[in-house]
């Protein structure tokens, strides 16, 4: 297992926005969302990778070398609950990536993840909603709440690679709580974003969230009031990305 970044701050995005969170970010992803065009400079070679914003926790052989690897649940409790030894009060756990479900039948992660339940942690999964979880199996991640930020067309990813209806029907049946989360920017609001939402949310009774594209607060602002529009126009809600017109876009808050 690697973990990329743990760090408390507040959520930026969706439901809890605002709610005080304890994140721990870890390493891999299933999908390379090229198209939302952020820019990194890699570690390895000093090339120019382009991706999403979680570039560094996605690409593992750009960025590896930054991971701290964790053969054992309890170190990786320890290392993440260190940020939280000094409040009286439990944040949400928010668990990221990359794509945090690509890890989901790890014994080091299941490990983990049963001791920040036994702890009294309101877990919370950022997940892409392609990894198709075996709840029967793993009945653990019935314990905890998804939201679920499935790609669109504007990630650049293959639409048989970035949507899997059945796996996102399994989170809503099984989960404790789920919600959709969808990045807009103008040009797909124009184009097909009604129509692709629809088409991945339909039959599913669950709290719809759009948000604005973009790494900064130039970005943000570019794109925040076609969303706010689309969302009034459609009956969605708006989420802003608190951390980033705050911290700009640095990284661990
Ligand atoms: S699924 Fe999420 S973390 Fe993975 S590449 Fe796409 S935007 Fe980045």
């Amino acid at each position: 297992m690697y973990l990329v970044e743990s760090f408390l701050s507040i959520q930026g995005e969706g439901k809890y926005a605002g709610s005080p969170s304890l994140f721990a970010r870890f390493g891999g992803c299933n999908l390379n969302c090229k198209g939302f065009g952020c820019e990194f400079t890699s570690p390895l070679d000093n090339s120019k990778l382009i991706g999403c914003d979680s570039l560094y926790a996605v690409n593992e052989k750009h960025f590896k070398s930054e991971w701290e690897s964790f053969n054992n649940s309890q170190e990786l409790f320890s290392k993440i609950t260190s940020h939280v030894k000094d409040i009286n009060y439990l944040p949400h756990l928010v668990i990221t990536g990359g794509e945090p479900l690509i890890h989901y039948k790890n014994p080091v992660f299941c490990g983990f993840l049963e001791l920040v339940l036994d702890r009294g942690f309101n877990v919370f999964f950022e997940t892409n909603g392609s990894v198709n979880i075996d709840f029967d199996a793993f009945p653990l991640y019935k314990k905890v709440r998804f939201a679920m930020s499935v790609k669109l067309s504007n990630s650049g990813e293959k639409y048989k690679k970035r949507v899997n209806k059945k796996a996102v029907q399994s989170i809503v049946l099984h989960a404790k709580e789920a919600f959709f989360k969808f990045v807009l920017d103008k040009k797909i609001i124009k184009q097909s974003a009604k129509k692709e939402i629809l088409d991945i949310t339909s039959g599913f009774d669950m709290p719809i969230f759009c948000m604005p594209l973009g790494k900064n607060r130039a970005e943000i602002k570019k794109n925040a009031s076609s969303v706010v529009l689309f969302c009034i126009k459609n009956g969605y809600n708006y989420s802003d990305r608190v951390h980033i017109n705050l911290w700009d876009n640095k990284k661990g808050a």
